[in-house]
């Protein structure tokens, strides 16, 4: 895969009609802050928990966890890896607002298995900038949940990493399975 093969320039069925997405997406939040009543929540958790995911599209982590407003952190990037970011707002949300576990979710047919490291080097020759960040690109998922939540396990900034659980959620079926930690 090259960086130069950019996705297409045609605007999303959402922007037609006038406005840009952005302009239908704030439309649609006039809509819900009309009938919004405060949840008089404080910050933390309900249920303690912190959920590391993908950023995919088709994966709804409320819906697929029964999870309700205010019950968890929702930590979300290309991949659901853990990145040394991930480690930053995991640090946060169980030293500062009080979460125990940690729930890690990978998914089948992710972009992440369609590209590989060479994406950070033909990103560098496009723009003559090196990324400081990995790619993080994998093949296998199970064994990048492992990993996940071997690095969960070994950080030393965490203050709990017992309660950590590793899944691959189907997005043909909306299944998790479990990875068991090597
Ligand atoms: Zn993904």
């Amino acid at each position: 895969m090259t960086t130069s093969t950019h996705p297409s320039a045609e605007p999303p069925p959402g922007a037609r009609g006038g406005g840009t997405v952005t302009d239908r997406l704030i439309d649609a939040n006039g809509r819900y802050a009309e009938k919004f009543k405060d949840p008089g929540m404080d910050a933390r958790p309900v249920l303690r928990v912190a959920v590391v995911a993908c950023m995919d599209a088709r994966i709804d982590l409320h819906a697929a966890l029964g999870l309700e407003l205010g019950d968890c952190h929702t930590i979300r990037n290309a991949g659901g890896v853990v990145t040394d970011d991930v480690i930053r707002s995991l640090t946060i949300s169980q030293r500062a607002l009080g979460t125990t576990s940690i729930v890690l979710i990978h998914h089948t047919g992710c972009g992440m298995q369609t590209i590989t490291e060479g994406f950070r080097h033909d990103l560098e020759l496009e723009v003559g900038q090196r990324p400081p960040w990995a790619v993080e690109a994998f093949q296998d998922v199970e064994q990048d949940v492992r990993q996940s939540i071997r690095r969960v396990r070994t950080s030393p900034f965490l203050l709990h990493s017992d309660d950590v659980r590793g899944f691959v959620f189907d997005v043909t079926t909306g299944r998790l399975t479990e990875v068991t930690a090597d």
